[in-house]
């Protein structure tokens, strides 16, 4: 490798985007990845009975950033899907986020979008700020909701208490007084028509873009020899986790076919916040719209080990992050982005415009 080559670690949003924008400036890239493919983890594959299936859980693509938006259309045709989800409670999937719907059917009211209004200012505690996910909450829906919907989701889903986690986790649901049940309403909201990992394939797809697959960096770190690196890798491990590990939160995926059956449920997605050890289970051909006489699901089962997935979002995790971005500053020839890079809760949009963001810098 020469040290005119830019390696960049990792084949994952940041690290494609990051790619093809250096390779669209002249730039000699290289791109590894530990994993055997590319796309991180929106990468999609078909099953073993031909459905496309996310292999690292529901990827659902919304933004309000037309210039992400117009950036990704360059890699693929779209279709269109607007995502909508379920909350079971007691046996009862109500419509989530909660709107207006949700009241009416779980309180058996027949509440207009002024009563709905009239109803969450009558039940919300107010908490003036609202600092924590538990504040954010009561604030908005008050405790019944809270207990029926919330608390033991995120119990499961962090293996911590709302009042641990900071208040953007439980601010990304809204709460709607009027009958709106998707899950996003984000101006574009669409999936790439071929799925992920072809629209990666064709933004890797460059002629100063090398890709080098099953490559960890710790083993390219000890040959050395490239120039720029950018690492979209934790963070801490790139450190050493000098000042100890930074908590990320896992998942295991569970997925099923189901042979035979054209449907298995009425949305993309079911959350199941009281029952069970799983947090959740989407059907996939209600994403892709892929025609085919069976159907293929996935449970996810949160856990403390395992592949980093989430950022755990609360004061003491952003304090030691706050140590390992001290360090990184001071990292000549190293660029960190991406969810693991920067640990941010980022949805898929947001690390395309910060890597697009950074990438900018770095060219500057
Ligand atoms: P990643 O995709 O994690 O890519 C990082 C890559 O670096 C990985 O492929 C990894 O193998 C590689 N790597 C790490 N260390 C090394 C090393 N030492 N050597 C070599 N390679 C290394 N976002 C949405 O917008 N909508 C959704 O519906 C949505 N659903 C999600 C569901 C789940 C279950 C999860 C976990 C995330 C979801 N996201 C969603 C978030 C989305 O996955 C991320 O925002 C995005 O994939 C992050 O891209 P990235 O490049 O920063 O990281
Ligand atoms: N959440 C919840 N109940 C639900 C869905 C979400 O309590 O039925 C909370 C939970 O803390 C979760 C957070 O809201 O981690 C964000 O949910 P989202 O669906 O955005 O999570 P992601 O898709 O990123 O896993």
């Amino acid at each position: 490798m020469s040290p005119a080559t830019t390696l960049v670690v990792g084949a994952g949003y940041a690290g494609s985007v990051m790619a093809r924008e250096l390779a669209d400036a002249g730039r000699q890239v290289l791109v590894i990845d530990k994993r055997p493919h590319i796309a991180g983890n929106a990468y999609d594959e078909l099953d073993a009975h031909g459905v496309l299936v996310h292999r690292y859980g529901p990827h659902i693509f919304h933004t309000n950033g037309q210039r992400i938006f117009e950036y990704l259309s360059r890699f693929t045709a779209w279709r269109p899907y607007e995502h909508r989800v379920r909350g079971v409670v007691d046996g009862v999937a109500y419509p989530f986020p909660i709107n207006r719907d949700t009241l009416n059917r779980l309180y058996g009211l027949e509440l207009d979008e002024a009563g709905a209004a009239a109803f969450f200012e009558r039940v919300r505690e107010p908490r003036e700020p609202a600092l924590t996910s538990e504040d954010v909450v009561l604030n908005s829906v008050g405790r019944d909701l809270y207990e029926k919907f919330f608390l033991n989701y995120t119990r499961k889903q962090w293996g911590l208490d709302p009042s641990q986690l900071k208040a953007g986790v439980a601010a990304r649901i809204p709460v709607r007084t009027n009958s709106d049940d998707r899950y996003f309403t984000d101006t574009w909201q669409v999936m790439p028509l071929h799925g992920y990992t072809k629209m990666f394939e064709a933004m890797l797809d460059h002629p100063l873009i090398t890709v080098e697959l099953g490559v960890d960096f710790a083993a390219v770190r000890r040959r050395g020899g490239f120039g720029h690196v950018v690492y979209t890798g934790p963070i801490d491990a790139y450190f050493g986790h000098r000042y100890g590990p930074l908590p990320y939160r896992s998942l295991r995926f569970e997925h099923e076919h189901l042979a035979g059956v054209a449907q298995y449920q009425d949305t993309g997605t079911v959350n199941y916040p009281n029952d069970h050890a799983y947090t959740r289970i989407t059907e996939f051909k209600h994403l892709t719209g892929q025609q085919h006489a069976g159907t293929s699901i996935v449970r996810e089962y949160p856990q403390a080990e395992g592949d980093p997935y989430y950022p755990v979002p609360r004061a003491e995790n952003e304090a030691l992050f706050k140590r390992y971005e001290e360090l990184s500053k001071h990292e000549g020839g190293v660029t960190f982005v991406g969810r693991l890079a920067q640990y941010r809760y980022y949805n898929m949009d947001q690390v395309v415009g910060a890597a697009l963001v950074t990438a900018r810098h770095l060219l500057a």
